[in-house]
């Protein structure tokens, strides 16, 4: 059974919708049409000067999807498999009592309790369930506002992502243009603070940017909450998961969290089925899950939580070092080759192993805006 506390599933959403094409083959996924906007071929990335590096695989890389349709799609394909979904109903307690949890569960005028053998929590990057029961969970750190515009009349490639580094436009992040076809797309900023506002600025004031979006009108805005940090410290407890945003689970390197946090909670499922159907010592299921998922995760998590905070830390000159020695360094080719949208830690590491790309990471390292 699961509950939501909004009305309708996916809504409202805060997401970009970018997700790669292989993630969602690995997913088991077959995406119906009314949820892919578009497909991208790759990433153009823009210094603070604006030079910049084309990462294009010559295929179909990602996804662009309309997130409150792909939600809903999910649902729809729960509720036939015979899952319970309850909308416009809070989770606002869970309490153990050694065998079962007791959910309490506020709806719009009524209450109720649910007992159960199993709980997960996935709740999102606000961690509240997590905290009232003294569970790990995301610090504050880790979070960083973010604010979308979707926009139409836009004047960019229609099959690449456009990313901006630049400390006066997004410090501690980047800047994004994520086209959606037809001369629409979302173009959103995460930052350590006023998000909205540095957007608003950005689409007035950075050269290219401004170039791009010369013509267009805003269709709406939304906002939400990016996480730049690790995963939680664990995952489990007594008969207890958490996955998603609420584990941390996304890349530090860009904030996405919809593939592994689908893998990782699709795992959580098949072993708490396994927990369930088990006479006795369920709860080694619970830690077979924890164990299995760090196995295969934990480097790719790490690593690209090291890029975010040196990339974070970079002055804009730094930036400018890094992303113009990139094409001549072979990085720009070693990420084509080697790259996976999702699992970063590869080719992060096969950089780190190569003396020129390492050397470039040294020189841009010179201009540490702030201690890492
Ligand atoms: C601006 C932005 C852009 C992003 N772009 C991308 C992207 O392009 N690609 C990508 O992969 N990821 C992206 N992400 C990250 C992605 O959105 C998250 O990683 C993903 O949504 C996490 O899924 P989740 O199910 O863990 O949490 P959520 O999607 O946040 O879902 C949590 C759900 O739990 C419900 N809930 C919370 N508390 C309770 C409660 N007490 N009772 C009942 N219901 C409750 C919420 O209403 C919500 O529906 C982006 C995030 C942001 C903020």
């Amino acid at each position: 059974m699961i509950f939501e506390e909004h009305p309708a599933i996916g809504k409202p959403d805060h997401c970009a919708g970018l997700l790669s094409t292989s993630g969602i083959q690995e997913l088991g996924l077959k995406l119906p049409k009314d949820v892919i906007q578009n497909h991208v071929s790759g990433a153009r990335i823009f210094s603070p000067s604006g030079k910049s590096i084309l990462i294009e695989r010559g295929k179909r890389e990602a996804f662009v999807v309309d997130r409150i349709a792909f939600d809903r799609w999910l649902a729809d394909k729960a509720h036939h498999t015979g899952v319970q979904i309850k909308t416009s109903s809070q989770v606002t307690k869970i309490v153990n009592n050694e065998t079962e949890w007791i959910a309490h569960i506020k709806q719009k005028e009524s209450k109720e309790k649910i007992s159960s053998r199993r709980v997960v929590n996935a709740e999102g990057v606000r961690c509240y369930i997590s905290r009232s029961i003294g569970f790990y969970s995301v610090p504050r750190k880790s979070k960083m506002p973010a604010y979308q515009f979707e926009l139409k009349n836009v004047d960019a490639h229609e099959d690449l992502v456009e990313m901006y580094y630049d400390n006066r436009v997004a410090p501690g992040f980047f800047c994004w243009l994520i086209p959606l076809g037809e001369r629409r797309a979302r173009v959103g900023l995460a930052a350590r603070d006023y998000s909205k506002i540095r957007l608003k600025s950005a689409i007035s004031h950075h050269p290219i940017l401004k170039k791009r979006l010369r013509n267009a009108t805003v269709e709406r805005g939304f906002g939400g909450i990016v996480l730049v940090g690790k995963p939680i410290k664990k995952t489990i407890g007594s008969n207890f998961v958490v996955v998603g945003d609420a584990a941390g689970i996304v890349k530090a390197t860009t904030g996405g969290g919809v593939i592994l946090g689908g893998k990782v909670a699709r795992l959580a499922g098949k072993h708490i089925a396994q927990s369930l159907e088990a006479d006795s010592g369920g709860q080694t299921h619970l830690e077979k899950f924890e164990k299995i998922w760090r196995k295969s995760l934990m480097n790719d998590l790490r690593l690209m939580y090291l890029v975010q905070k040196l990339i974070g830390s970079l002055s804009n000159k730094g930036l400018d070092s890094l992303i113009g020695d990139a094409a001549d360094l072979g990085l720009v080719s070693t990420v084509k080759k080697e790259g996976d949208m999702d699992r970063q830690g590869r080719v992060i590491a096969k950089l780190l192993g190569n003396p020129k790309t390492f050397l470039a990471g040294l020189k841009a390292i010179r201009y540490l805006r702030i201690p890492l």
